[in-house]
């Protein structure tokens, strides 16, 4: 028998899944949802799963976005030469904010963990490597000897990138997949740098305020 409404409990069960939400603040969000007017319920419940449906990711840098290519990499404004890789969309948002970088972005979904089980061929590092190829008119050649077409990327060609910028978070994931990320870009001859100086070690990059985030920006230094 249950002494409160399943109904209640199979929503607090559900809301208590998502991350950063314990099961006192799902109880909490359960109640408020129960008073919410009616329209407004329905609304929240069709915004979910018009992000389930519609958002996707950017065939480009693995961004969110609503059209693909995302407006970052369609953008004309954008420094083309300049790609700042990041852990999860979160960080691009972050990073928006600043008003500062003026580069595109490549998102890799994640970190090396092995503790995870998390490893290079689950993250989008070959789209990375294949993005610094691609713009090579010189015919420039992968690791693993590969040519890459030009223009591949849908982007205008011709704009070879001579910096990539790793702003992962600074934990030893962060640390393990800017190491291995500058390993293998080194072959390309390019500017690799890392932020992270100025944030708190084992902070999020998500939470970091603009000010300091922009400051790592600013004070990048080579790997
Ligand atoms: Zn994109």
């Amino acid at each position: 028998m249950h002494l409160t409404s399943e109904t209640v409990e199979s929503l607090v069960e559900h809301l208590s899944k998502l991350p950063t939400v314990g099961r006192k603040t799902a109880q909490r969000l359960a109640a408020y949802v129960l008073k919410m007017p009616r329209e407004e319920v329905v609304e929240l419940a069709r915004a979910l799963v018009a992000a389930k449906d519609k958002v996707k990711e950017c065939s480009v840098c693995f961004n969110v976005t609503d059209d693909d290519p995302c407006p970052v990499c369609r953008s004309e404004r954008r420094d083309r030469s300049i790609i700042c890789v990041v852990e999860e969309p979160s960080d691009v948002l972050a990073l928006e904010r600043t008003g500062e970088f003026r580069g595109l972005y490549h998102v890799l979904g994640g970190v090396i963990s092995p503790l995870d089980g998390v490893g290079p061929d689950d993250l989008h590092v070959r789209e990375l490597i294949a993005r610094v190829a691609t713009p090579a008119s010189s015919g420039a050649a992968a690791p693993d000897g590969t040519v890459r077409e030009p223009g591949a990327d849908g982007g205008p060609e011709g704009v070879p990138v001579r910096e990539v910028i790793l702003a992962m978070n600074p934990n030893v994931e962060g640390d393990t997949t800017s190491y291995y990320l500058g390993q293998l870009l080194a072959p390309f001859g390019i500017a690799v740098t890392r932020i992270a100086r100025g944030l708190p070690i084992g902070g999020d990059l998500e939470f970091a305020d603009e000010a300091t985030l922009s400051r790592a920006l600013e004070g990048r230094a080579g790997l």
